[in-house]
């Protein structure tokens, strides 16, 4: 029996299979959603415009192991994503905060990086060990800037105040001592898939050795005829919520289309820090490569945070809070999943852990060829491609591989 199932055609699964067939494995994947590529999924609208459905998703890394190996499958061109803030009174400025963007907001004129340091230090409070987002973010810029920039958007994106939240999701924010406004600028490559996320999928998941199938949702009987299943969907749902939810935040996109020379600036994203429902827009047209035909009108989206059980439990983004009860909750499913041998949990829902598309291929890429050793050091034989191997004993038949497949 040389079948491996991998649940979800996102880049943890995608990434997985890809490893697995090129190591002579036989591979069948699923996907509940009609199409590959998971939530970096993107299309052409009927403006010519490519367009994320689940909103930008622009890849930066520094790891070179993970962008040789991406690079292996497609053409990708370089871009310097940059974000802008709208203020409650309307102005723009320059997000992640920068030494302009401190100058904007209080009027005063700052020269360099030590002025900017000395002043943030007026502004700071002092508290010796930060118990949340809100001590956190008093200890770095001050409550002024925190109550500005961060107090409203978190309510709205996360559904908590910044005292309920815990304090790593906002140390993922940069703060600047200088004008750098590029929002990755220690990344290494900052790049696009040429040809775009969705056709990158093609090329990684075209392999004889790979079948995908897709409108189909995991069911446990599958797992028999498989020698091991790789699964990227929710842990909790694999165990039918036996211990309780893992909650997420999920997020109502809203596309527009609008006249091209709309908006101005040089942000392909702008947040909203006012109360609103909205937390952000995106100009596709400003992302390299996504005016695919030009016409007079182009797309931008906005996008409404939400509960996932509001949006057809789309799940995006692992909740964390100040006490960490559901960081510990999802260790009770950890352990859980330990004692199911046949079964390893990956990707974002799997180990319930925001993970940009960079860490998700580098965490798949070490698993999978983990296993893959583990398996050839216990003499296990691997498969060899194209070999005639038992069919599996799941309820659902897959196409031979994703070049034939529809709904993509
Ligand atoms: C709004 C948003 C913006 C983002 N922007 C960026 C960015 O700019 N840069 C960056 O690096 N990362 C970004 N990310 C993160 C990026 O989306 C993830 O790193 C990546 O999608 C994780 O891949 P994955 O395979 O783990 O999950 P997913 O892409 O979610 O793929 C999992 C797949 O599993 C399927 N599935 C789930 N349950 C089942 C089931 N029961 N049966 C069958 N199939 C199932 C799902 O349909 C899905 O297609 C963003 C995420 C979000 C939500």
């Amino acid at each position: 029996m040389t079948r491996i199932l991998v649940v979800g055609c996102g880049f943890a699964g995608a990434t997985v299979a890809r490893e697995l067939a090129d190591a002579g494995w036989e591979v069948d994947m699923i996907d509940q959603r009609s199409h590959i590529a998971g939530n970096a999924f993107d299309e052409i609208d009927c403006n010519g415009i490519r367009i994320h459905r689940y909103g930008p998703h622009l890849f930066h890394t520094s790891n070179k192991r993970v962008i040789d190996w991406i690079a292996r499958f497609g053409e990708f061109v370089t871009y310097e994503h940059r974000v802008q803030a709208r203020l409650p009174d309307g102005r723009c400025v320059v997000l992640p905060i920068n030494r302009a963007t401190i100058n904007d907001v209080f009027g005063v004129t700052l020269n360099d990086s030590e002025a900017v340091r000395a002043f943030l230090l007026t502004q700071a409070v002092d508290i010796a060990h930060p118990a949340n987002a809100a001590e956190y973010l008093a200890t770095k810029v001050g409550v002024i800037l925190s109550d500005l920039f961060f107090r409203p958007y978190t309510r709205k994106m996360w559904g908590l105040d910044l005292e309920d939240l815990d304090a790593s999701v906002v140390k993922r924010i940069p703060l600047r001592y200088d004008n750098e406004d590029r929002y990755f600028p220690g990344e290494t490559y900052q790049v696009m898939p040429r040809l775009g996320y969705t056709r990158l999928f093609e090329v990684i998941l075209d392999h004889p050795c790979i079948r995908v199938c897709l409108n189909q949702s995991f069911d446990a009987s599958m797992l028999r005829g498989y020698v091991h299943c790789f699964n990227s969907m929710p842990i909790d749902a694999f165990f039918d919520y036996r211990i309780g939810r893992l909650p997420y935040r999920s997020i109502r996109f809203h596309h527009h289309t609008v006249r091209f020379d709309y908006g101005c600036g040089s942000a392909a994203t702008i947040n909203f820090t006012d109360a609103g429902p909205l937390t952000r827009e995106t100009d596709w047209t400003r992302i390299q490569g996504h005016v695919v035909r030009q016409g007079p009108s182009k797309t931008i989206t906005r996008e409404e945070p939400c509960d996932y059980s509001e949006n057809n439990h789309e799940r995006y983004y692992p909740v964390k809070t100040s006490d960490g009860r559901y960081q510990v909750l999802y260790s009770r499913y950890k352990a859980l999943a330990a004692a199911v041998a046949n079964v390893s949990f990956i990707g974002r829902c799997g180990t319930y852990q925001y993970l940009d598309m960079h860490q998700v291929i580098s965490q798949s890429l070490a698993h999978v060829s983990a296993w893959i050793d583990q398996r050839r050091s216990s003499g296990s034989v691997k498969g060899s491609p194209l070999s005639s191997s038992s069919e599996p004993s799941g309820r659902f038949a897959c196409t031979p591989n994703i070049g034939l497949s529809a709904g993509s």
